[in-house]
């Protein structure tokens, strides 16, 4: 397959650079099996890889367009003995209606949970409802929404996005927790600064989200090594879930890496931390097994499930965290 000159030159970075990591071996060049190297390029290469290739691909990690097909994904998860998260699709709106639109689309989609008795919260992206746009609008959507979940005894968690929105998304957490109670906040151990963030959060008794971080963010914002190496987010990691613990926070542990998830585990057992305190999560379409086993094991498990129409941005997130990227495209272009 040739690709364009500028796509090449893109790609000639990523390239060395993973050479460099496999210790200067070239013998991945010669045999051609260097899945790791290849999925790494392909990863690179998803800005070009046509829209109806990357839907194709990320159905799995979608429930669909509607609300019907939400629910019906949810019903299924329910009654697998798994907890749910409902995303509505869609990041940061640029006009206020969009933004009011949003706050309708999770309003309606609360009253349909308890409507159909499904076991299963919301989590909002605040630029969804205008957080870069206008500030005071987003408080007063968020608190419409929180209001309805309260009415439908249903809570709320606020997604943590990049680092443009992070000082703004723990404003908003506070301001709403003064009227209530049922809203949780997502933090990203990736981050310097989460450490100063959880220790003035904890200072009361709150619902963390405590999950790795997917933007791509400024070295100067991230823990050392974590560019290159997402194992090296895992102390981090383990040390906010120890700050929940210690603090009486109820913390949703959202991670697919097994041995993170054994750590949290052990964490707990050797603390004396009830197993009502934590829950694991996870995402839909992601490392199925894995959740399986947890669930088996006794854990609360809940399942991440987004749907809607605006579901580029999210799926190309996925896909690049994907390790078997490359097979993913492979399949989808020859129409498997
Ligand atoms: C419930 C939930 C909510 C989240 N909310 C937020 C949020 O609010 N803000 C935010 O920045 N991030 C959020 N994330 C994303 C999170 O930050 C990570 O980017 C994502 O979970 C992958 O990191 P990991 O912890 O699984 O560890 P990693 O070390 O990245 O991955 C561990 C292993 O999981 C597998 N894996 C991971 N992702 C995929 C994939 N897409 N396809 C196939 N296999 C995969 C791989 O085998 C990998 O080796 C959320 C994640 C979950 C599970």
């Amino acid at each position: 397959m040739l690709l364009p000159k500028g796509v090449v030159a893109l790609l000639r970075p990523w390239f060395f650079d993973a050479l460099a990591r496999r210790n200067g071996s070239w013998l991945f060049f010669v045999s051609g099996i260097d899945m790791q190297i290849f999925n790494a390029l392909m990863a690179r290469a998803i800005p070009f890889i046509p829209r109806a290739i990357i839907q194709k691909i990320s159905r799995r990690y979608i429930a669909g367009a509607t609300l019907g097909e939400a629910l019906a994904r949810v019903q299924q998860l329910n009654e697998q003995g798994f907890c749910v998260t409902i995303d509505v699709l869609g990041e940061t709106v640029s006009t206020p209606q969009q933004a009011e639109n949003t706050a309708i689309d999770y309003i309606d989609l609360l009253e349909a949970i308890q409507a159909n008795g499904l076991k299963a919260n919301i989590s909002i992206k605040p630029s969804s409802l205008g957080l870069l746009l206008d500030m005071q609008q987003c408080t007063r959507l968020a608190e419409r929404i929180l209001e309805a979940a309260e009415g439908h005894q249903n809570s709320v968690c606020i997604d943590m996005e990049d680092v443009n929105c992070t000082q703004k998304e723990i404003d908003l957490f506070r301001q709403l927790r003064i009227g209530h109670d049922n809203v949780g906040l997502a933090l990203q151990a990736y981050l310097k600064r989460t450490y100063q963030d959880i220790e003035a959060l904890t200072r009361e008794t709150n619902t963390f989200r405590i999950c790795k971080g997917i933007y791509v963010e400024e070295r100067s914002h991230l823990v050392n090594g974590s560019w290159s190496d997402r194992t090296a987010i895992n102390t981090h990691f383990l040390n906010h879930v120890m700050r929940c613990f210690n603090t009486g926070s109820f913390v949703g542990v959202a991670t697919h890496d097994a041995a993170l998830i054994e750590q949290v585990i052990a964490l707990a057992r050797d603390n004396g931390i009830d197993s009502t305190q934590f829950e694991f999560q996870m995402l839909l379409g992601v490392c199925e097994p894995l959740r399986d086993k947890v669930l088996k094991m006794g854990f609360s498990v809940r399942i991440y499930v987004p749907f809607g129409m605006d579901w580029y941005g999210y799926s190309t997130r996925r896909l690049n965290e994907n390790p078997s990227i490359a097979g993913h495209v492979a399949k989808a272009l020859i129409g498997l």
